[in-house]
């Protein structure tokens, strides 16, 4: 079994109104695509930013750009109109778990996948409110990551954690702290474990600054010693970046020992056999 659980139907643009993208030929598309590629496990998770209802969650500027689409829309039309898992991206907002949780509740999800892209209102993997302009040092940014990735672990909001070491997207074109990476990571591990939800490997950083995959394998090995569930996922953003070098996140996973893969059917998780 392979997976791509963390897929978005249209890129991050401009001019991608649902109309155009939340329609049965274009999740045909992705079918396709991942058929070819062995991907028998296909799922979306759309941005939960995309929708007016993020708003009530959190109102950064970032935000309220983006929120235009309406969420039970969409989770009609992958209900209704493909035969994809339904998930959503969903951030983890420090406070405010409680309107996340009401957003979250009663709308039938495969899998709820979590992530920090922010700090506070700093960015960690978009260029404008950069978390690297904010003068905090690299230590800081990175131990702070990694606590918030240990809360939403703990949160119970989320079934997987995406990306989990998003804070080296930019890699050495931004400060990088000095301590051994794996002091930042023990941040996370307790709650990640105690907490029994998965986590992602994402073939995604191969495409970004830092050139490769989410998490690093030293973050990999510690969670794999501590039981921790693994999901695999490309985080496409077009039929073409699915399963995006899958051949090498399959020899990391061999690598560290990792034999199966979680997957997901209506927030129940359970693992089966990689290939
Ligand atoms: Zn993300
Ligand atoms: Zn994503």
């Amino acid at each position: 079994m392979l997976t791509d659980y963390h897929v978005h139907l249209r890129p991050d643009q401009d001019d991608t109104p649902p109309e155009r993208y939340f329609t049965a030929a274009n999740a045909e598309r992705y079918r396709e695509a991942a058929s070819e590629r062995g991907i028998e496990e296909l799922g979306v998770a759309e941005h939960i930013h995309r929708f007016t209802q993020a708003l009530e969650i959190w109102q950064h500027p970032f935000w309220r750009r983006w929120a235009r689409d309406d969420v039970d829309d969409y989770c009609a039309f992958v209900r209704e109109q493909t035969d994809l898992k339904l998930g959503i991206e969903a951030d983890f907002i420090p406070g405010r778990e409680d309107r996340m949780a009401e957003l979250l509740d009663g709308r039938g999800w495969d899998y709820v996948i979590g992530s920090i892209h922010f700090l506070g209102d700093a960015a960690l993997d978009y260029d404008r409110y950069d978390v690297w302009t904010t003068g905090v040092s690299p230590d800081r940014v990175w131990s702070r990551y990694f606590e918030w990735l240990g809360e939403a672990a703990m949160s119970g909001l989320f079934d997987v954690l995406a990306h989990p070491d998003l804070v080296k997207h930019w890699g050495r074109e931004r400060p990088w702290p000095s301590r051994d990476l794996r002091y930042f990571y023990e941040h996370a591990m307790e709650g990640i474990a105690e907490s029994n939800v998965a986590i992602e490997v994402s073939t995604a950083g191969l495409r970004k600054p830092v050139g490769e995959i989410y998490p690093s394998q030293p973050f990999l090995e510690m969670a794999v010693d501590a039981g921790i569930p693994i999901a695999l996922s490309s985080d496409a953003h077009v039929p073409d970046q699915l399963a995006f070098r899958y051949e090498d996140a399959v020899k990391l996973l061999e690598e560290v020992g990792v034999q199966e893969l979680a997957v997901f059917e209506k927030r129940q998780r359970r693992l089966e056999p990689i290939g």
